[in-house]
């Protein structure tokens, strides 16, 4: 329930549960649902929310437009694609929010309280919350976007929610900024306390738990554990990859991590040099990927440093007052080991769905192609690699059209929600005017406490 732990660090397991490879090969044939409890199940040992897993992961997918779930499609050669994005708001996020959001109800419920979900969006991530968590009466949601910087279609899927439990806020900034705000928020713990706070953005180990099955159900598909398997995630703040070192850490066989990034490339430079320096932050056409500070490259490096806590402190302390901090040659070649990174500018980004189209007829948007593109840089010594395909080509119509001339075609139940009339509000990129309007607008105050929903 708490985004982030108290001391401003994240949350981490104390220990990574190993499967059997027994296990693992059991998972052949499997329902989605049914993998995702065995994956998910070792976290919650001794948890109330056990007990609820298995019917929260039933529910949660039963909403998916594809009977895999998550299904698995050849590109070419030893050359997959993994499509996450056949839930309610068509990106992977809903993969991960349409879980968390039934979790939190659960628990709300039982503790018989109230909560304020805040979170900030640089497109795809605020679509799936508010989609999961709409109509929700015991939870507020309030999402920051950076205004004017993420798609109609991504503005619309979120602003046309009009549940009175739904906020969105447009700010008027970078999605950094917003990250920014939201991050000071849960910082203070007396306003945490006061508006019931809790986040759900992918610093929220949750997210983070829900990504990790797929990794399974892809591997085991291509022959796991009896062959390794590589990935290339497109990557923005570094949750879905961290998801699959998760994977790894549990005993899937995981050959590599490709790091796929647009322009937005701190994390390549990083895997080059060991100096983590993020810069300004550029627009380009897979704006769920224009990020440059990647909260949850945190996570890894508190395993790369094993496991020290205070070598992270002092890592986070220099990037927040000098911008930058240098891995140790033992981390980097430690990182080195497992991933890879490689960052792709827009016009490869656009030949490549051109060229996925001509080769093969599918479309694909512009985070999917960026992967793809990162993919054929890499030599994964014949092991099969799959892309994870993180958002519908019909999410990102003109980009696609630019390709390739085609429009790709919206699901219709989509297209229906998207003419509907928008609601939200424009706010300066300000800590205290985001702040100002959620405590007057949620029902988190006794007095408004009778609303309902
Ligand atoms: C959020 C998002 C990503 C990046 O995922 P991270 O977990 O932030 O690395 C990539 N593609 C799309 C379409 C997204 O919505």
């Amino acid at each position: 329930m708490a985004a982030l732990a108290p001391d401003g660090g994240l949350f981490m397991p104390e220990s990574w549960p190993r499967l059997p490879r027994e296990e693992i090969e059991g998972f052949a044939g499997l329902d989605y649902a049914d993998v995702a409890y065995r994956v998910m199940k070792p976290y919650l040992a001794g948890d109330p929310c056990l007990a609820d897993l298995e019917e929260v992961l039933a529910e949660a997918y039963d909403g998916f437009h594809h009977p895999a779930v998550v299904p698995l499609t050849q590109l070419g050669p030893n050359s997959f694609v993994l499509e996450l994005f056949h839930g309610p708001t068509l990106a992977f996020k809903d993969l991960a929010m349409q879980v968390v959001s039934r979790f939190m109800n659960r628990v709300l419920r039982r503790r018989g309280t109230r909560a304020t979900v805040i979170g900030a969006t640089s497109g795809d991530t605020g679509a799936a919350a508010i989609e999961a968590f709409r109509g929700l009466d015991a939870i507020d949601i309030f999402i920051l976007h950076p205004k004017g910087r993420i798609s109609d279609v991504q503005r619309r899927q979120m602003t046309t929610a009009t549940e009175a439990n739904v906020h969105n806020i447009a700010v008027e900034g970078t999605f950094d900024e917003c990250q920014a705000i939201v991050k000071a928020m849960f910082r203070d713990r007396d306003l945490c306390g006061r508006l019931g706070l809790t986040g759900v953005n992918s610093i929220n180990f949750a997210r983070i738990l829900a990504q990790i099955p797929y990794y399974f159900t892809a591997a085991v598909s291509l022959g796991a554990p009896h062959r390794s398997v590589a990935f290339t995630v497109p990557t923005g703040n570094f949750g879905d990859v961290f998801a699959g070192y998760a994977a790894l850490a549990m005993g899937l066989p995981v050959q590599r991590l490709v790091i796929a990034t647009n322009l937005n490339d701190s994390l390549p430079r990083a895997l080059a040099s060991g100096a983590f320096e993020p810069q300004g932050v550029v627009a380009t056409s897979s704006p769920a990927m224009d990020i440059q500070l990647a909260s949850n490259f945190e996570r890894l490096l508190f395993e790369l440093a094993g496991r020290d806590a205070a070598r992270i402190r002092a890592l986070m302390e220099e990037l927040r007052t000098g911008g930058a901090f240098r891995l140790s040659q033992g981390e980097l070649g430690q990182l080195r080991e497992v991933f890879a990174g490689q960052a792709v500018a827009e016009h490869e980004t656009e030949m490549t769905i051109r060229g996925v189209f001509e080769e093969t007829g599918m479309l694909v948007d512009p985070h999917t192609a960026v992967g793809i593109a990162a993919s054929r840089r890499e030599d994964v010594a014949r092991a099969p690699m799959v892309v994870l395909s993180t958002a519908h080509a019909a999410k990102f119509p003109d980009a696609v059209k630019q390709a390739t001339g085609q429009v790709p075609e919206m699901p219709a139940r989509l297209a229906l929600r998207l003419g509907q009339t928008e609601r939200y509000v424009s706010l300066p990129p300000e800590l205290g005017a985001v702040t100002d309007f959620i405590a007057s607008h949620g029902r988190h105050m006794p007095q408004q406490a009778e609303m309902g929903a």
